[in-house]
């Protein structure tokens, strides 16, 4: 049986990072909803049975902005939601709920090893932001994994706050197919292979950081073992899985 009109936000921007990748705003038409920098909403199209097809989105946009949310969206090609989003244009239709989760900055005073696969970056944008905004100065590593150097959304912004000095950033960028990304001269490999050196190159231990993982289940498994070896607590190991394990398309 078909929802009744579901509808309740409109998408109000696209940016295309990359194809298949795009930066994606959402306003809500009716009231707003308040969410903690590292929560998601819940993104919902009419599918092909008129049923509502929902996912959930880690919002990029930091809390105090509730005029547009903003998403880092991959394109799944056999997937249910993803291929309709890509079928809309800016002004078009669509739902929003929020916001749940509870990968949050923890208010631990720690330094922050946040560890990114492809969009997990997404709530990490949105935490990097508020901490700006709110004068937390608490050091900030972040280690983001692509597999193509074009796919590193945000590099621009996020490399000009680590060379300024208002905010205690350090970017690392890695490519897992540096021979298909022409003048990358950075970090290769997946995240997952560099986190110990750069835990041992910024002095990273239990005793001063939280680590905190957002993206493909594998890396997820892989810095939790190294972290856990390394003597990191579960409690100071935050982690947010964009999927279960074992199940990975492109
Ligand atoms: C808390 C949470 C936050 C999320 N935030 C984001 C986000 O910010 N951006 C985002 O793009 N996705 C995010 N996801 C994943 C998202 O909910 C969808 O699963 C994804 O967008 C694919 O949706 P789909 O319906 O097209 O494919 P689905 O039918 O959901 O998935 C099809 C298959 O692809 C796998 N899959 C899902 N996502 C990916 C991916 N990115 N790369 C490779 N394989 C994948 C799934 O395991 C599944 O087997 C999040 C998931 C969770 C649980």
């Amino acid at each position: 049986m078909a929802e009744e009109y579901p509808y309740n936000g409109r998408l109000s921007r696209w940016d295309e990072v990359a194809e298949g990748l795009a930066i994606v705003g959402v306003q809500a038409l009716e009231d707003p909803f308040e969410f903690a920098a590292g929560q998601y909403a819940t993104l919902g199209l009419l599918g092909p049975q008129g049923k509502l097809v929902q996912r959930p989105m880690s919002i990029s946009s930091p809390p105090d902005d509730l005029s547009e949310y903003e998403f880092f969206i991959r394109l799944v090609h056999i997937g249910a939601f993803t291929p309709l989003l890509w079928k809309r244009k800016v002004g078009d239709p669509i739902n929003i709920k929020g916001a749940k989760g509870k990968f949050l900055i923890q208010d631990d005073g720690r330094k922050c090893l946040f560890v990114a696969s492809g969009t997990g970056l997404a709530p990490f944008i949105s935490m990097i932001e508020t901490m700006r905004r709110h004068g937390d100065t608490r050091q900030v590593i972040l280690l983001h994994g692509v597999s193509y150097a074009y796919d590193l959304a945000w590099r621009e912004q996020l490399s000009e706050i680590e060379a300024g000095d208002e905010f205690p950033l350090r970017y690392v960028a890695t490519v897992s197919r540096p021979n298909e990304s022409p003048g990358w001269a950075g970090e290769t490999g997946r995240v997952e292979k560099i986190v110990a050196a750069q835990m041992d190159n910024f002095g990273l231990n239990a005793d001063d950081t939280t680590v905190y993982l957002c993206g493909n289940p594998d890396m997820i498994t892989a810095v939790d073992e190294i972290a856990t070896e390394r003597g990191f607590p579960p409690e100071q190991i935050r982690k947010e899985l964009y999927w279960p394990k074992g199940r990975e398309h492109r």
